[in-house]
């Protein structure tokens, strides 16, 4: 088996084109299953059509009918090699919604006919203390993301949901509440469940103010989730036309990153904020705004380091912190509370010709506020 990780960069595309040829010349096993998809062929190339396989349905396994996978930045870090040297061809999309269609014998988490969600991993080692503990986000072996990675038998490239069909083991997968529309749903499998987990962690609610900066997918949720938990919410955002929208989402207040002053009056104000912007910026301004004992959680992932001054940090004991995903049990506990308090992501419904657009759209933050794509049009 060969690692594509292991390949330097200047033979991805040759070993990428030697794969695809091994695709195409595989003659297809009764047993697996034909996949239609979209792929990345190489770095940042448009988007093409990809047929696949996936494997055969095993005894734990569901299979899934997508109904729709959102488009997430992160995607896009890493279709763009933003975040280093990436696997391709890639097939992307980690927040998936879709109806299982099939059971192996040993399931006994779903049944056919049902609403599931698979995020941003499909395994992990599952005997670590992290993977016990129920944050398998953090497994000390590393998670096994749903693309751009092998799988756990260290060689299978692991290919995403922007594709109409799906095979996971059923302990990585989770139920979607029936009240719920799967458009809307797509986008909590990675956005919803990355703003729900911190702001649980450090109890976000009555009494609290929280900031969210940047309001796009990410941020969207996080106003939603801070101000359905009782939380006075405030958005940072370079986007001063997304005022209504962050106030029709709950926030309280709204505040525009575009005037240099703009954190002047707010210093030591807030207990917690969440930081969801996908690029580069000068996090002391954002420090600074913290009371005592507050912590700024960075979620974006700019692939630059940030630099801290540490006048930003001792003045008010605050914390720099960091947060990433969600384990299965608490991505299930986030899809209930939003069974609960019909709560789901504003989205923006694409065909699948779209994406190349859609991703241009999603980096000049403009998109009310995830795309997901129709699986019938893959
Ligand atoms: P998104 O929909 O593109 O939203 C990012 C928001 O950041 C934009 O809507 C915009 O908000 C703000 N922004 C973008 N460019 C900016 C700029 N040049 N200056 C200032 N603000 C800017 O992206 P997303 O899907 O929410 O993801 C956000 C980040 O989180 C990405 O880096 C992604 O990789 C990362 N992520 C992390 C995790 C995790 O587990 N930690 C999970 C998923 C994604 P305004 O228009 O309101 O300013
Ligand atoms: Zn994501
Ligand atoms: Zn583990």
């Amino acid at each position: 088996a060969v690692s594509l990780l292991e390949i330097p960069e200047r033979d991805i595309y040759r070993a990428t084109h030697c794969l695809l040829t091994n695709y195409k010349n595989t003659s297809i096993r009764a047993d697996m299953t034909k996949v239609r998809g979209l792929a990345a062929l190489s770095k940042g190339a448009p988007f093409t059509r990809f047929d696949f396989e996936r494997r055969e349905l095993g005894s734990n396994d569901v299979k899934i009918d997508i109904a729709y996978a959102g488009i997430c930045h992160s995607d896009i870090h890493q279709v763009r090699e933003e975040w280093g040297p990436a696997l391709f061809p890639m097939v992307p999309g980690h927040e998936i919604a879709g109806v299982v269609s099939e059971i192996g014998s040993a399931v006994t988490k779903f049944s056919v006919g049902d609403h599931i969600g698979v995020g941003v991993f499909i395994d992990s080692c599952r005997n670590c203390k992290p993977c016990k503990d129920g944050l398998q986000q953090y497994c000390d072996q590393g998670m096994t993301g749903t693309y751009n990675q092998l799988e756990r038998d260290g060689k299978t490239p692991a290919m995403g949901g922007y594709s109409n069909i799906m095979v996971i083991n059923e302990d990585y997968a989770v139920s979607i509440p029936e009240n719920l529309p799967l458009d809307g749903v797509a986008p909590l499998l990675c956005a919803g469940i990355t703003l729900y987990s911190p702001i649980k962690h450090w109890k976000a609610g009555p009494g609290k103010k929280v900031a969210v900066m940047g309001l796009g997918g990410l941020g969207h949720m996080g106003v939603k989730f801070a101000a359905a938990m009782g939380a006075e919410v405030t958005v940072f955002s370079h986007s001063p036309s997304k005022e209504g929208d962050a106030k029709a989402m709950g926030a309280h207040h709204f505040v525009s990153t575009k005037s240099p002053d703009f954190n002047k009056s707010l210093i030591k104000h807030f207990d917690l904020i969440l930081n969801t912007v996908s690029a580069e910026l000068n996090i002391n301004d954002y420090l600074q705004m913290l009371n005592v004992d507050g912590t700024l959680v960075v979620i974006g992932l700019p692939g630059k380091p940030y630099a801290v001054e540490v006048g930003s940090l001792l003045p008010a004991r605050r914390s720099l912190s960091g947060s990433m995903i969600g384990g299965i049990a608490e991505m299930q506990e986030m899809l209930n509370f939003c069974g609960e308090h019909n709560i789901v992501s504003d989205v923006e419904v694409i065909k699948a010709d779209y994406i190349n657009q859609a991703y241009d759209r999603t980096v000049a933050s403009d998109v009310k506020y995830r795309f997901v794509i129709d699986a019938t049009t893959f």
